[in-house]
């Protein structure tokens, strides 16, 4: 392998015209009214080691996106392969043994650990679960053991593997949840709105708790929030979601410092900002985010875009490379080289509350 070879981030999983669509009904006989376009044309490449965050409002896909990579949910067509060693799985065609394997190297950590831990099973029962299911130990023993070891690993104390969840506080649950989500040595983590549900002191815990194990296991995660502080703190990248679409994607810094997409400016504008003794002030954006079932022609966010001209009723952006020597920064919006963003909401020229 070339020293440029090597320098290149390894592909963990392609994602590629991703769409997933709902039907709409209504009524007894469940007549179909429209369709919900929840993911409509996704595309992005996780690495090896990375985290990528996938940002937006409610309503953006993002979670819909998340559940299709490990088949949660049935993604309505487009390509994902799962990259491991020099195997390339087409994860939409994978056979019931095929994603079952492909699940246990690929693992969802949910936004409430209150609902997602069954409270009538011990800790045990609950982090030793997959490890049984997947007959990754031989005896009671060695189960406890990997119990114990996993406990440890997200700074629980062992000797809390006998009591329920109801005995926990909602940081520790999350650690629960985590420690069940590692039993099985994934190489990816989908971190779905994983802190959004703990107070502010707890999410900082466990935030650097995922961080330390990324570092020490070589974790992938794909962070799905809308907390854009936490994102900032945590990726790696950014891909910003709108109506199923990602409008812009690029680093971190990138996306926080010079954003391109003025979608990417209104979340940043929306941010809170960490200092009280700061003027707060917003954009305000025209309406509110559309129906998915009845989108916008052209630019799906010309109703609510500052920067509107005619063209964007007519025509949709593509996502297009923004800069030859920053190919990782991509964004979709006709006149992002004309725009001034600003990346910074207390100095936004627009409405002050
Ligand atoms: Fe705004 Fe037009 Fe750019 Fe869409 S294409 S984000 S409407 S300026």
């Amino acid at each position: 392998m070339t020293e440029l070879e090597s320098a290149r981030p390894t592909p963990v999983l392609e994602v590629e015209d991703l769409h997933k669509h709902f039907e709409r009904t209504k009524g007894f006989m469940r007549k179909v009214q429209g369709v919900v376009r929840a993911v409509n044309g996704v595309s992005f490449t996780l690495h090896q080691g990375e985290t990528l965050a996938l940002v937006g409002e409610s309503g953006s896909g993002k979670t819909t996106t998340g559940r299709c990579l490990v088949r949660a949910i049935e993604p309505s067509s487009g390509n994902i392969h799962y990259l491991r060693d020099d195997d390339r799985i087409d994860v939409r065609a994978a056979a019931r043994t095929e994603l079952r394997e492909l699940r246990q190297d690929v693992r969802m950590i949910f936004q409430d650990p209150f609902s997602s831990l069954n409270p009538r099973m011990t800790l045990q029962q609950l982090i030793g679960e997959p490890l049984l299911i997947n007959n990754r130990v031989s005896s009671k023993a060695q189960l406890r053991e990997r119990v114990a070891e996993l406990l440890e690993l997200v700074h629980l104390n062992p000797s809390y593997m006998n009591r329920y969840p109801h005995a926990f506080s909602g940081g520790q649950r999350q650690r629960i949840a985590i420690a069940r989500a590692l039993a099985l040595d994934p190489k990816v983590v989908i971190a779905d709105e994983a802190v959004s549900a703990l107070d502010v002191s707890v999410q900082a815990q466990v935030l650097n708790l995922l961080k330390e194990l990324q570092s020490e296991r070589g974790l992938t995660y794909l962070f799905i929030a809308h907390d854009l502080a936490m994102v900032r703190y945590q990726s790696d990248r950014v891909a910003v979601m709108y109506l199923g679409k990602i409008i812009e994607i690029s680093t971190r810094d990138e996306i926080f410092d010079n954003p391109l997409h003025p979608y990417t400016e209104l979340l940043l504008a929306s941010a809170p900002v960490p200092d009280p003794r700061r003027k707060r002030k917003r954009i305000t954006a025209r309406g509110e985010v559309p129906d998915p079932a009845n989108r916008p022609s052209g630019c799906e966010f010309h109703p609510r875009c500052p920067y509107a001209q005619p063209i964007c009723v007519i025509e949709t952006p593509e996502l297009t490379v923004a800069a030859p020597d920053a190919p990782s920064h991509q964004v979709a919006c006709h006149f992002w080289q004309d725009l001034s963003l600003n990346p910074n909401p207390t100095n936004t020229k627009v409405d002050q509350t």
